[in-house]
């Protein structure tokens, strides 16, 4: 990767990659790469899974595996020849924004860290002087054998619920895996065929039958959201917990439905699917504990509050990840030093927010994808992920074309300039302050919201789409003053080509009118070389 680098994308999971790719400019796949324990899975349909501009049609299943996934990222990334610029194996650790030069050492500073990328820290007593394999689910031991081992997991949310009924069955199973759990999830029945020959033949050959179907999904998801509105959703509600409680009842052990049937409200926290947990509990080498939790990891397993001594080969923590610590250790510093924590202290009572959870006044150039209140309870993450990489492309496009990477055409009426800042007011007007029950996206101490987005999933697409203009503040650095006689000359030059091409293009259509030649999107590749891959 050059050293001069014009934007600097942080994290190479899908959020990255996907950036990377409209800009054209170890591994990569983020969770997908990371979390490799067995039984990883997704948990929306896998047609909903892909960029909209590269869908899929041989999804082996209706809910991919990970291997399945990962690979698809890399093969989107190897297509569109990412990797040549993505520096692997490096952490970044700190970015500051220069004011006298306007950009930040980089020009563009894009965030693509992930909100489920950081492993939440083990705070059990004693897990340092285990002696036996102890190790986070997305950092699973891969020579460790748990066939007729002892294990012990702690949790039960959506990493626990897809490894315990994987390690627990056919001839490699584990002697007896010990589960603890503090509080019961809704667990919904989430069968996974696999898909025909048939089926991926249509959504290979059949015009528009992927698009169909992911509308479908779409809508299938997105219309869950009229169930979390407070009041008008409790009745739907009501009808969920009742359908999910005769669930859990009639499929798990009789000694452990009282547990398994939650007593929070349904819609609190992200649902968890049924990838054969419930089953899994009536083998004899599953044990679950809720009401002894564990107190201490000692030299040969865990010790419960109540003293009794589980034995342990390993210890798996299925405890979920750092999700109030939105950039774990990286930091970033915007105008006149300013770092993102000090930020929201005075904007959000120092809990994550940002505008349309991409932009923070005070950071100039700066845009954080998968940033705070984006994630939704009932849809894809990749869905909100590409809304954010098109809002912020249309909101940078100026700074690009500046920078000479853009189409200037679509810039009309925009100022040509390189800053690009949002407005502190519409920021504030932005931040969500709804408050909900105990789970992980809402801040301990403040009870603010700061992860999820707390409305129907189109009215995010519709916000990227429909920028409000006079929320964003343009400006011109002083390096950049400096420069614009010749970037005035630079558009006139780049207009007159592109002109000469547009009139080339439609004199060689006319000559060729009777041979009923088309003009194909690739006849662009003539063009000099920077308009070659913009937009
Ligand atoms: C087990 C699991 C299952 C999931 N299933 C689904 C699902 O079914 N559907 C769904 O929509 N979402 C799911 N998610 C959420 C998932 O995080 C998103 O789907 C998506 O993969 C996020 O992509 P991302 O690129 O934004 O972040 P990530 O995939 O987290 O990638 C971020 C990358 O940035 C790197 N990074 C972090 N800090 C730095 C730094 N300072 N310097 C350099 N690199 C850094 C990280 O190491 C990582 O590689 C799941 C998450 C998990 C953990």
């Amino acid at each position: 990767m050059a050293e001069n680098t014009d934007i600097l994308i942080i994290g190479a999971g899908i959020s990255g990659v996907g950036f990377a790719i409209p800009l054209k400019s170890d591994n990569i796949g983020g969770t997908w790469w990371t979390n490799s324990y067995p039984g990883c899975g997704c948990d929306v349909p896998s047609h909903f899974l892909p960029y909209s501009f590269a869908l899929k049609p041989d999804w082996s299943r209706r809910f991919a595996r990970r291997s399945e996934i990962h690979q698809y990222f890399t093969n989107i990334a190897a297509q569109y020849d990412i990797h040549k610029h993505v520096r692997l194996a490096s952490l970044v650790e700190k970015a500051s924004w220069d004011g006298i030069t306007g950009m930040w050492n980089i020009t563009i500073l894009i965030s693509a860290v992930g909100t489920l990328s950081v492993p939440r820290e083990c705070t059990i007593p004693g897990a340092s002087s285990f002696p036996g394999k102890i190790f986070h689910t997305a950092q699973w031991d891969h020579t460790f054998n748990w066939k007729d081992k002892e294990l012990v997991v702690v949790g039960n949310g959506c990493s626990a619920t897809q490894i315990i009924p994987e390690i627990t069955s056919g001839p490699g199973a584990a002697r007896m895996v010990t589960q603890f759990c503090r509080q019961a999830h809704w667990l919904a029945e989430r069968p996974n065929p696999e898909y025909s020959a048939f089926f991926k033949w249509t959504m290979n050959w059949i015009p528009l039958a992927m698009r169909i179907y992911r509308a479908k999904l779409y809508w299938n998801q997105e219309r869950d959201f009229a169930g979390y509105d407070i009041e008008t959703g409790a009745e739907i509600r009501r009808g969920w917990s009742m359908g999910a409680a005769e669930y859990i009842r009639t499929n798990a052990p009789a000694h452990y439905r009282d547990f398994l049937v939650p007593k929070t409200e349904i819609g609190c926290k992200r649902r968890v699917n049924d990838t054969g947990y419930l089953a899994c509990l009536h083998r004899n080498n599953v044990n679950l504990i809720y009401d002894d939790p564990v107190e201490a990891i000692v030299s040969n397993g865990v010790r419960t509050r109540a003293g009794k001594i589980v034995h342990a080969d390993a210890i798996v923590l299925a405890q979920g990840f750092e999700t109030q610590r939105p950039f774990g250790s990286l930091q970033i510093f915007g105008e006149g030093g300013v770092s993102i924590h000090d930020h929201w202290t005075q904007i959000s009572e120092g809990v994550p927010s940002a505008y349309l959870g991409t932009c923070l006044s005070e950071f100039p150039n700066f845009f954080i994808m998968m940033g705070p209140n984006t994630l939704s309870g009932h849809l894809s993450v990749i869905y909100t992920t590409e809304c954010q990489i098109n809002f912020a492309l249309r909101v940078i496009r100026p700074v690009l074309n500046a920078m000479g990477t853009g189409t200037w055409a679509l810039t009309i009426g925009r100022p040509i300039c390189d800053i690009v800042l949002v407005k502190r007011t519409a920021e504030q007007e932005d931040i969500d302050t709804a408050t909900g029950c105990t789970s992980w996206f809402i801040d301990r101490s403040t009870k603010r919201n700061s992860i999820m987005f707390p409305d129907w999933q189109y009215k995010f697409w519709l916000r990227s789409v429909f920028i409000s203009w006079d929320d964003f503040n343009y400006k011109t650095s002083q390096q950049f003053n400096e420069k614009i006689p010749e970037l005035v000359l630079e558009v006139m030059r780049s207009a007159a080509l592109k002109l000469r091409n547009i009139l080339l293009q439609l004199s060689s259509n006319f000559e060729k009118r009777d041979e009923a030649t088309t003009l194909s999107g690739y006849q662009c590749s003539s063009w000099p070389k920077r308009w070659e891959v913009r937009s």
